[in-house]
């Protein structure tokens, strides 16, 4: 693995490797981008079949926290950590405590909190070793359950992507289909009904299409949601589900997520321009999560100050769009110019002699 060429070609800052035989701990802990503030995001668990598959991940997610925190116009850079380890069988007080010190080692330039594998609990054993922890439960005086902001901020980019396509951002009388009805999307679904929208969702685990029905939601099978005659598709389950296979299948005017790396290729993101179907990319809506642990930085957290906060996502959505139209460019493409314009802009600010 050529890893210093890799990183200096992607313009990451730092890999840390991490190993604690005694625990069985084999971690990596990658800081993309530090330019707008400490690089910020969750630690995945995972078994990983290769140190090479869990190094692409960990550099792969730190970027894209990169570009996810520019775009939602907070204070934080890009980080991630990945754990190689099975979470149901391989997770301990001992790992977790072991994990934390390596991220204390860092000073702060690294904060850590959950992703898949990783709980809030997790997070308790590794606020034992260091403070650079975010998403602590609220009983500690964290900011608690990620999916709450993630759900408003996601139906908030709707309503941008509404007024872009109908002319109005109400999403009363709007057909809604979601794929995956877990702990983002019910969330998302709250908003949505308290609007009089119609919503159809599908899961693969009976309790979740359960909640829907107790909710009055419509139900179809996994392999049917993508031909469901809709508004708004959106992925709230797995990545890669914009394909050239599903495009041609789709059959809603937006689409709009809250699950992480929506389209399979740059190109299906083009191909959805071309074809009219306003894409909501899939950073710039989920960011109510990471906006959500940005406010609990520095003073004690609010959650009035992170509801507001992620709403401005509507703006921000707002914004990619008029970008899209003028340069005549993807939505994709406008995310990514916003987020590289704000480091570009912040890192011409002057460097001056800060005394103390
Ligand atoms: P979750 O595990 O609560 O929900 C995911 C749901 O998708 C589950 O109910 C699962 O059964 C279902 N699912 C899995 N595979 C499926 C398939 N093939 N077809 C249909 N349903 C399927 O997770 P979540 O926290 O709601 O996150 C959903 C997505 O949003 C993930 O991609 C996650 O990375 C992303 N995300 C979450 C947050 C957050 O704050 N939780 C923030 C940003 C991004």
């Amino acid at each position: 693995m050529d890893i210093l060429n890799r990183m200096g070609k992607g313009g990451y800052e730092e890999v840390l490797f991490c190993t604690d035989p005694g625990v069985g701990l084999r971690a990596i802990i990658a800081i993309h981008d530090t330019t707008l503030g400490p690089g910020c995001g969750g630690v995945r668990i995972w078994p990983y079949a290769s140190e090479a598959e869990a190094l692409d991940d960990a550099l792969r997610l730190s970027r894209a926290m990169t570009y996810k925190s520019a775009a939602a116009d907070i204070p934080l850079g890009g980080g991630k950590a990945v754990i190689i380890a099975d979470s149901r069988t391989d997770k301990t007080e001992a790992l977790m405590r072991s994990y934390g010190r390596f991220v204390e080692t860092l000073g702060g330039r690294y904060l850590t909190t959950t992703d898949v594998g990783s709980t809030s609990r997790d997070l308790e054993y590794i606020h034992q070793e260091t403070d650079h922890v975010v998403g602590l439960p609220t009983s500690t005086g964290g900011s608690g359950d990620t999916s709450i902001m993630t759900g408003l901020g996601l139906y908030m980019g709707m309503k941008a992507c509404s007024k872009e396509v109908w002319g109005s951002d109400s999403l009363a009388g709007k057909t809604v289909a979601m794929q995956g009805f877990g702990k983002v999307a019910s969330k998302a679904a709250h908003h949505l009904l308290e609007e009089d929208s119609r919503i159809v969702v599908t899961d693969i685990h009976e309790e979740a299409l359960d909640r829907a029905r107790d909710m009055g939601i419509d139900v179809v099978p996994p392999d049917g949601i993508i031909d469901v005659d809709c508004d708004i598709f959106s992925p709230c389950a797995l990545g890669g589900v914009i394909s050239s296979d599903s495009i041609p299948r789709l059959r809603a005017r937006v689409v709009a997520g809250g699950a992480n790396n929506q389209l399979l290729t740059e190109a299906d993101g083009e191909e959805l321009h071309r074809r009219g179907i306003l894409y909501a990319p899939d950073y710039v809506v989920n960011a109510g999560g990471i906006i959500n642990v940005s406010v609990e930085l520095g003073t004690p957290y609010s959650e009035e100050r992170a509801r507001e906060k992620t709403e401005r996502i509507y703006e921000i959505m707002g914004r990619i769009i008029t970008i899209s139209r003028e340069e005549e460019i993807s939505t994709s493409a406008a995310a990514d110019r916003l987020a590289e314009d704000r480091l570009d802009s912040v890192r011409r600010v002057r460097k001056m002699y800060r005394p103390g």
